[in-house]
């Protein structure tokens, strides 16, 4: 890009939509003229692709009834494994890798009964405590079910400033008692992304597995789990991916853990040649799909076909390129104009250790929020006094983010908050 070094002004901020070369792809998406959307990081906005792709699943079965399962522009029986091949280069791994089923939780389920081996004395999990919190009741139960106490045998890092987490204590934390390691790739609350191919390389010195919680990187951010040589991951769809509310989840697991028989073992991870002799002996798939379990939810899979077209035509490194421009710029007008005001950026300032979204704190948090919502302008808050901003690479314009920051300094010099009370609604 060529332009001029920031300026606060709107004309600054319509040059650079003028020189984004991901521009285009905003009219794909379903926005809304009087509004902005700040929440992509927590549930993407509908595009027409996917919204046409599900209507071709509709037809499908309107036209075919069970027939579908093998007829149609997409047939549902092999849909989860190709829509794995085109996640694939999202993550950086082999398209037999990766596999589109379930969800995070079931996921991360799936994952610990599978890899989760305690033998001896090596037997606990590590994770960490900013983590979101299904995360932690997952590893909870599984260790339960192993007949081990979680208050013992699950570890969890401390933060040392509540956002982020360092390496260095993650890698201290690699004792000889650990068995598994969970961790996510990038944090929700404060947006800061793990080093994956150090934490890796480390654990496997001291023959742990580690697998990572891609949620908040996916579709945000590339990754290189086959070359990190990371163990297993796991990820929602509905966030930066656009796959809709309920999407279908997605799993990684390296290929030189083929051949692991599944802990949570089901028809639909059987052979695909094998699946219908209907034997009681279950032979799993030799990738990734052996760690699917039922029938593929298809209605909710339909929405990622055409989402991830998109993605692999405006390319992973195109669109993280913008992300981290448009949340510099973010941060740029935040220092610039709402100086004073109580505002402290709580994630990473380098590149490569910041997400998709800018993790913005305030004490009146909750109720800016609210004032933010009253303008027109959709974030997400979490607890305690975080905002989280999500100018999305695909959708979101320069001009978006100039108005939402000029929306926070009315609503702060006008104190417009004090309306509401400082406290989260249902859904937050
Ligand atoms: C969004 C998110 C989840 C959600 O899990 P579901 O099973 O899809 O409800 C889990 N973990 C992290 C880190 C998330 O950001």
């Amino acid at each position: 890009m060529s332009l001029k070094s920031f300026q606060p002004t709107l004309e600054y901020a319509q040059q650079l939509d003028r020189l984004d070369t991901l521009r285009s792809f905003r009219e794909v998406f379903y926005l809304k003229s009087n509004s902005i959307y700040m929440d992509g990081n927590s549930l993407g906005l509908l595009s027409k692709r996917a919204e046409w792709t599900l209507l071709e699943v509709l037809e499908g079965w309107k036209e075919y009834g069970i027939d579908g399962w093998t007829k149609g522009k997409y047939p549902w029986f092999d849909l989860s494994e190709k829509l794995g091949a085109l996640m694939a280069p999202l993550v950086g791994a082999a398209a037999n890798e990766v596999i589109v089923s379930g969800s995070t939780t079931v996921n991360l389920h799936q994952l610990i009964a599978t890899f989760y081996q305690p033998e001896g004395n090596r037997c606990k999990i590590l994770a960490d405590e900013l983590n979101f919190p299904t995360d932690i009741y997952a590893i909870q139960s599984q260790l339960m079910i192993q007949g081990f106490d979680p208050d013992t045998h699950l570890i969890r890092v401390k933060s040392r400033d509540g956002r982020f987490i360092e390496e260095e204590d993650i890698i201290a934390a690699m004792t000889d008692e650990i068995a598994l390691i969970i961790l996510p790739t990038v944090q929700y609350r404060s947006g800061q992304i793990l080093d994956m191919k150090r934490l890796t390389a480390e654990a496997h010195k001291r023959g742990i597995l580690i697998g990572f919680d891609g949620c908040h990187s996916i579709g945000a951010i590339p990754h290189s789990f086959s070359e990190w040589d990371v163990d297993f991951a796991y990820w929602c769809n509905y966030k930066y991916l656009n796959g809709g509310p309920g999407s279908v989840g997605g799993l990684y697991v390296n290929r030189k853990h083929f051949g692991t028989k599944p802990g949570l073992a089901g028809w639909f991870g059987s052979r695909k040649d094998k699946q219908f002799d209907l034997e009681h002996i279950f032979t799993p798939a030799d990738t990734a799909g052996a760690y699917q379990m039922g029938t593929p939810h298809v209605l909710s899979l339909a929405p990622l076909i055409g989402s991830l077209e998109i993605f692999n035509e405006a390319g992973i490194e195109n669109i993280r390129k913008k992300s981290l421009h448009i949340n510099q710029y973010l941060m740029d007008l935040i220092e610039h104009e709402l100086d004073g005001m109580g505002f402290v950026i709580g994630n990473p300032r380098e590149d490569h250790r910041r997400g998709g979204h800018v993790s913005l704190e305030h004490q009146e948090a909750a109720r800016i929020c609210k004032s933010l919502k009253e303008n027109g302008i959709i974030p997400d808050f979490r607890a305690p006094n975080i905002i989280r901003l999500a100018p999305v690479a695909l959708y979101t314009s320069y001009e978006e983010v100039w108005h939402v920051v000029q929306t926070l300094k009315t609503i702060m010099t006008e104190k417009q908050y004090e309306k509401f009370a400082n406290e989260r609604e249902v859904v937050a």
